[in-house]
């Protein structure tokens, strides 16, 4: 364990992410003090009652003061706005972070407003569930996932020093840390996290709007695999609306390779090709097993509760 790594740390917007890093760098020991920044009066008084912070303020500019380690954990289209009420407020070498589920976009807005003496690194947790708010969160959540971060082009040694400190504090937080350039997050969570969302919120509309089957029963027979799309379908409606507006690129270019091969598939089910569909299916439960191997499968035995990962 590392010990304590920064003298005060602050989350702007102390929802299911924010929350879960103030819980885990408490039970870690890797800050002495946090101080919680949010809009939201209700989360305010929510994080008061649970004890989550030293301090709670809804002024980002008076609750970044004094921080050497800031970290916006809000909707990824708030993130420049966040920053813009931060910059004038920043302690010099404070390390300034972000959680947002897109990166290229994020980094460009979190720069627009930054300010020259501080250490900017754009990061995201690969871990949540569809739950939302400051009482969702848990200590445990970041256990074994990864953390990506995406720093800027920057020689400066004391920047590498920098990243090589936030990393420890994902990694006290229970997280392994991996380092990559942002186009590259943001195609490959394109790929893993945003299809995956945007398949299961189609299928769910589209089976609400289907005639000849009532609502009732897609319920009633949702155990036939319904039911695992209704759960991602269930995610917070503004972060996703953001996640779609903020890596439309990405998105789109795995949309189209998707759409390709659904064409195929269709067309191998016209023509009763079924060594085609053998073949596909027989491939893709290995790639069901690796993530089991790996550990990445999205139950959580230990804390009873599914996670999804954006
Ligand atoms: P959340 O539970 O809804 O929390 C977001 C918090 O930010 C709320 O307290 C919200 O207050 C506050 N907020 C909203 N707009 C704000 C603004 N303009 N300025 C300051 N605070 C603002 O959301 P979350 O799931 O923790 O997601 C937060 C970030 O983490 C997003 O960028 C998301 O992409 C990223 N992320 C999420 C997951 C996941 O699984 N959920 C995983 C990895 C990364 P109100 O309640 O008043 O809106």
């Amino acid at each position: 364990m590392p010990g304590q790594l920064f003298n005060q740390l602050t989350i702007v917007g102390c929802g299911l992410i924010g929350s879960s890093i103030v819980r885990a760098a408490r039970v870690h020991g890797l800050v002495g003090r946090i101080v919680v920044a949010d809009p939201s009066e209700f989360v305010r008084a929510r994080v008061a009652e649970l004890g989550l912070a030293d301090r709670v303020t809804g002024d980002i500019s008076d609750g970044v003061t004094g921080s050497d380690l800031v970290i916006f954990a809000v909707p990824v289209l708030a993130m420049g706005e966040a920053m813009a009420a931060a910059a004038g407020h920043l302690a010099p070498g404070a390390i300034v972070s972000d959680v947002g589920s897109v990166k290229g976009t994020v980094g460009d807005a979190l720069m627009a407003h930054a300010p020259d003496n501080v250490f900017v690194i754009p990061g995201h947790p690969i871990a949540g569930t569809e739950h939302s708010g400051p009482d969702a969160g848990f200590a445990e959540l970041f256990d074994g996932r990864w953390t990506i971060l995406t720093p800027l082009p920057n020689d400066n040694p004391a920047y590498a020093e920098a990243v090589a400190k936030l990393s420890a504090f994902w990694r006290g937080c229970g997280a392994q840390v991996e380092v990559m350039d942002a186009a590259h997050h943001d195609l490959v969570l394109a790929i893993t996290s945003h299809l995956p969302h945007l398949i299961a919120y189609n299928i769910v509309g589209t089976a609400s709007d289907l005639e000849g089957v009532t609502e009732g029963e897609v319920m009633k027979y949702s155990a036939g695999g319904f039911r695992d799309f209704t759960r991602i379908a269930a995610s917070d409606p503004t972060m996703w609306r953001d996640i779609f507006v903020a890596n439309k690129d990405a998105v789109l270019e795995v949309l189209g390779r998707f759409t390709e091969d659904l064409q195929a598939l269709s067309r191998a089910i016209r023509w009763g090709e079924a060594d085609k569909l053998h073949e596909l299916f027989t491939r893709t439960r290995a790639i069901r097993r690796g993530v089991i191997a790996l550990g990445q499968e999205s139950a959580e035995p230990n804390f009873g509760r599914d996670r999804g990962k954006h």
